[in-house]
């Protein structure tokens, strides 16, 4: 780990609702409160960021977040094709007759750009999302920062959004803060683009045929950035030991369990944090915290 930029734990679960955004939050606050973190919340779930509903913040910053793409000029084009053949995303057509842009596809590599023979493909800024960041003040008058990505709404840019949220927050951080990424859910791209910036990442499964199908797709995938991955066990059930095997066979850590409970379930649904609220949250809060230390806070300059 690179000591002079502080600790990264990304939070990733191989499917959405397992509960990674609770996790997220409420470990946040935890760190906050009880272990007197400098904490930075990361929301990379930057298509339906929500770590927002549980954590009320004063607006600190916000910027909008562009990336550039070529536009044609259909008046100075001479219509040699060339730029639909250095493409190498498809992200340009020639018809013979006229060039499109398809801005999804495109990488912003510059090629068309540079190689048109005459100049008819300036490249142009294209807002994908925005950035805002927030301070969020607990109960107890502690406070942490909570950034949040969001591409707008109809964009197909995930990838480049986190990014940018991610060198945003990277930039903001001391070595003294620790930033925890909450990260996009699935096995795809967004979701190795905010793990392979981080130096452990905490996989949310719950213990359910489903939640372990999940859970493998995702360590797997895991596996390839060769991460420092662990478990955490979300709705556990006494007894119920499906997640327990797959990691004692996988060898793969777990680092803390939420138990299932009605209480959480309640405080969940009105928008409340569960940490200072559901003892047993807390407890398990703690068990997380207590396997971070004795991976990575222990060699920490803090
Ligand atoms: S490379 Fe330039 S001149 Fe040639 S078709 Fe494309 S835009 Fe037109
Ligand atoms: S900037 Fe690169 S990726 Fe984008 S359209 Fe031009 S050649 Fe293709």
């Amino acid at each position: 780990m690179d000591m002079e930029r502080g600790i990264r734990i990304a939070i990733a679960s191989g499917k959405g609702g397992t509960g990674k955004t609770t996790l997220s939050v409420n470990l946040a606050a935890w760190l906050r409160v009880q272990a007197g973190r400098e904490v930075v919340l990361a929301d990379l779930d930057v298509e339906e960021p929500n770590s927002g509903l549980f954590l009320e913040g004063r607006l600190t910053d916000r910027r909008e977040v562009f990336r550039r793409i070529p536009r044609w000029n259909k008046d100075t084009c001479i219509l040699s094709g060339e730029c639909a053949a250095v493409c190498m995303y498809n992200a340009i057509a020639f018809t013979g007759s006229s060039v499109m842009v398809f801005p999804e596809l495109c990488h912003g590599c510059y090629a068309c750009s540079d190689l048109c023979p005459s100049g008819s493909l300036p490249m142009v800024e294209d807002r994908i999302g925005e950035i805002t960041a927030y301070g969020v003040e607990l109960e107890d008058g502690n406070e942490f920062m909570r950034v949040e990505g969001r591409l707008d709404i109809g964009r197909e840019m995930a990838t480049p959004m986190i990014q940018e949220t991610i060198g945003y927050t990277t930039g903001l951080a001391g070595p003294e803060q620790m930033i925890l990424f909450d990260a996009p859910p699935g096995t795809s791209c967004p979701m190795m683009e905010a793990a392979k910036h981080a130096d452990l990442v905490l996989l949310v499964a719950e213990p359910t045929l489903f939640g372990r199908h999940d859970l493998s797709l995702a360590v797997e995938t895991l596996r390839v950035l060769e991460k420092e991955v662990a478990v955490v066990i979300n709705k556990d059930r006494p007894g119920e030991t499906i997640i327990d095997d797959y990691c004692s066979k996988e060898h793969v850590p777990i680092a803390g369990r939420i138990p299932h409970l009605t209480e959480a379930a309640r405080q969940y649904s009105k928008g409340s944090l569960l940490f200072g609220k559901v003892p047993q949250v807390d407890r398990a809060l703690k068990e997380v915290a207590g396997f971070l230390e004795g991976r990575i806070f222990k060699t920490s300059p803090a």
